[in-house]
């Protein structure tokens, strides 16, 4: 069913070609917004996916920028006011997990993990944000994680640039209030996606990760969706700086 919470509004999600990304553009679609379809390598996917936005009534449109080249960054933007005239609404979504125990951690992992999650986030934020500063309105939402509070082993520096992401939405939050720009963060718990299919599919593990949810099941990609359009709607103007956890309670255990 199609509702107009985000009627007329301009979303841009990062890595919306499969997962979580992919649920979070079609839920801003069946709010009435239009939508930047933003993916790397799956050019497939991301048709795929505009595909099932415009057949559902709303319009949309696949743009491949690799977020951690901070080049591209002007051409998805551009790529957006050429179709659409306006950005109301940045999610950033894409990030990569390099798993990795700390002491055969590598610097590569480290720079392509903080190069997809924190650097181009920040820089996206900041060519995005130029432009919705001078709308003078603006929602800035990062896809965080559970592990944003609590490490997960063997993943340091994806822990560490989910933190890192917290800290990001509070600064950015205090700095573009002004401009009357809200930035806020959504951190998952555990969603089934490509990222996480095969572990899940080993029953020791998913027994494992099932004991520490509260809420008896695993997520889908649909769960993350409702917090997402809470806020990217006007309902959420007053909400900036702050982090929602979405995570079948999770982070209670
Ligand atoms: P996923 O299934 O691995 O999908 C990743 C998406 O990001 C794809 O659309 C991919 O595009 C895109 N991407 C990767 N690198 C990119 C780059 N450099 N530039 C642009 N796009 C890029 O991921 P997911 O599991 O849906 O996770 C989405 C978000 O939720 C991430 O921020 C993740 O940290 C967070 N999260 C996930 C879980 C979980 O359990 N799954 C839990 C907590 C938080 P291509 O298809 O073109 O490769």
């Amino acid at each position: 069913m199609k509702h107009s919470r985000l009627k007329g509004r301009v979303a841009v999600v990062t890595g919306a070609s499969r997962g979580i990304g992919r649920a979070i553009a079609i839920g801003l679609a069946r709010e009435g917004a239009s939508v930047v379809v933003n993916y790397v390598a799956n050019a497939a996917m991301a048709n795929q996916v505009v595909n099932e936005i415009r057949a559902a009534g709303s319009d949309a449109v696949a743009v491949r920028a690799d977020v951690k080249d901070l080049a591209q960054h002007k051409k998805l933007v551009a790529a957006t006011l050429r179709r659409f005239g306006r950005i109301d609404i940045l999610v950033n979504n894409a990030a990569i997990t390099r798993r990795q125990p700390f002491l055969e951690a590598t610097a590569q992992a480290w720079d392509e993990t903080l190069g997809v999650n924190l650097k181009g986030v920040y820089f996206l934020s900041q060519t995005v944000a130029r432009r919705m500063a001078i709308q003078r309105s603006g929602k800035i939402i990062n896809i965080s994680s559970v592990h944003d509070e609590r490490a997960m082993m063997h993943n340091s520096v994806y822990n560490i640039s989910k933190a890192g992401l917290v800290m990001l939405t509070k600064s950015l939050a205090l700095e573009l209030a002004e401009n009357g720009i809200q930035v806020n963060c959504v951190s998952p718990g555990a969603i089934l996606t490509d990222e996480t299919r095969d572990r899940l599919a080993d029953p020791e593990h998913r027994a494992r990760v099932l004991a520490k949810i509260p809420g008896g099941r695993i997520g889908e990609p649909q769960d993350v969706v409702g917090a997402v359009v809470l806020l990217a709607s006007a309902e959420s103007d007053y909400i900036t700086g702050a982090t929602l956890y979405v995570d079948g309670g999770m982070l209670l255990r």
